[in-house]
């Protein structure tokens, strides 16, 4: 008889995991309480970022530090009033972000990242998804001579060590790709490597859709109502009571609420997102994704607009949304392109789900039999959540992992 697993949460994440089982003769359900990827896997920047092989640290530079505490920064802002709740996971974040202990931990993140292309090919292979596939990269824009000559020794040291590709341009070089930028930088890298989606939300969508016409069965309904029952799991949808052998939690930035209900309490926090669709003006066209490292939010042109996308805000996931930042970004922003109006009215928002070592947890549940964790991704779990489908149902079905799942354990919390 074929194994029985129920995936709570359909973001990124949880639709390839469900994909992943599925493909390995699992009989599974995924339940949400809304419909696939309309969580953080909706509004991201849709990067499959096969450069990012580092995972963001915590600054340590006083003058960073400085300047995020005055709380006005476009890239990091907080709600003073939740800064006493996050304090143990954010000293915690920092702490692993000390250099000696943060190489380690880059080490493990970029055996997942170098993957990452390859797993969502593998989903999308001879599919009309491939299209959402734009293999077009990203830039990263320089202003700052001593940023600049940092940036192209960095990039070289990540081609040597990880095979990331990149291409330098020059003043001209940065003008030809991308000839309505309004201003002029020193330089730029052109990640060559990166896919990028231009609509996140339907590549999660497709995925679910490969799930749903394979068999899988798809309900809505509420994670929390996961009960133990003897050795088995239940859950509660609108269709009912559902009963496997094995659950997932694959609930992004609320996993840890349930799994503290069965006793494991990671020290997750969320570093909450935002953005905005804008028009541009006249004939002008945007060819890439960009940041620009003197204005600190990233631009991308999707099928709705292009899409500003902000940095941190550190503040209760359920808080009311409070998009300063998007304030910030939008004349800044306006000053890089000609945009028009803003295609809504009202920003969106999302939460990074984040752990203080920055690696996403991936594994079974402590003291949990048949329970199982994939969430934790931050900043790529876009990115990554067809390795972690991979990597976890191999882990689940006793198969060789295609990578050491040791770094990502739970047990480590
Ligand atoms: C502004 C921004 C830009 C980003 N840019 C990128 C990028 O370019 N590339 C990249 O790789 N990553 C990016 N990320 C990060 C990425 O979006 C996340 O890491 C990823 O979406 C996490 O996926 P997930 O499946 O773990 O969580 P989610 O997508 O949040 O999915 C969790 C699911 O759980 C469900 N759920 C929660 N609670 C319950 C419950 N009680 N009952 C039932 N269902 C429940 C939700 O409805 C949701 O569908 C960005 C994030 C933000 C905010």
């Amino acid at each position: 008889m074929s194994r029985s697993v129920i995936v709570l949460g359909a973001g990124m994440v949880g639709v390839s995991v469900a994909l992943h089982l599925q493909r390995r003769g699992a009989q599974v359900l995924l339940l949400d309480r809304a419909p696939p990827g309309e969580g953080a896997s909706f509004g991201n920047a849709g990067l499959i970022q096969r450069e990012a092989v580092h995972p963001h640290p915590f600054p340590r530079d006083i003058a960073t530090l400085w300047r995020m505490a005055q709380n006005r920064s476009v890239d990091a802002s907080y709600h003073p009033s939740a800064l006493l709740k996050l304090a143990g996971p954010l000293f915690r974040y920092w702490w692993h972000s000390a250099p000696s202990r943060y190489r380690p931990i880059a080490e493990a993140y970029a055996r997942l990242i170098v993957t990452c292309i390859d797993e969502h090919v593998a989903l999308t292979k001879n599919t009309d998804a491939a299209a959402l596939l734009r293999p077009i990269g990203w830039m990263r824009l320089y202003g700052k001579q001593a940023e600049w000559n940092a940036a192209l020794a960095e990039a070289e040291t990540l081609k040597r060590e990880h095979g990331v590709n990149y291409k330098a341009l020059d003043q001209a070089g940065i003008a030809a790709a991308e000839p309505h930028l309004l201003v002029k930088r020193l330089g730029a890298i052109h990640w060559t490597d990166p896919l990028s989606v231009s609509d996140p939300q339907a590549l999660t969508l497709f995925y679910a859709r490969l799930f749903a016409e394979a068999g899988g069965r798809m309900v809505h309904g509420d994670a929390m109502s996961l009960q133990r029952k003897g050795n088995a799991w239940q859950v509660q949808s609108h269709e009912g009571t559902h009963d496997a052998a094995e659950v997932v939690v694959a609930l992004g930035s609320a996993s840890g609420r349930l799994t503290s209900r069965f006793g494991y309490a990671p020290p997750l926090f969320g570093k909450r997102g935002y953005h905005r669709h804008y028009r541009l003006q006249g004939n002008a066209v945007l060819n890439h994704g960009f940041l620009d490292s003197d204005s600190g939010f990233v631009l991308v042109p999707m099928r709705a607009g292009v899409r500003l996308t902000t940095g941190a805000e550190f503040a209760p996931d359920d808080a009311p949304k409070t998009p300063v930042q998007l304030a910030r970004a939008e004349p800044l922003a306006r000053g890089l392109l000609p945009l028009a109006d803003a295609v809504e009215a009202e920003p969106w928002m999302g939460v990074r789900p984040c752990t203080p070592d920055m690696l996403p947890i991936i594994g079974p549940l402590p003291g949990q039999q048949g329970a199982w964790c994939a969430f934790g991704h931050a900043h790529q779990g876009f990115t990554l959540g067809p390795t972690t489908g991979r990597l976890l149902a191999e882990m689940m079905m006793g198969e060789t992992p295609f990578i050491d799942p040791k770094p990502y354990l739970p047990a480590r919390y």
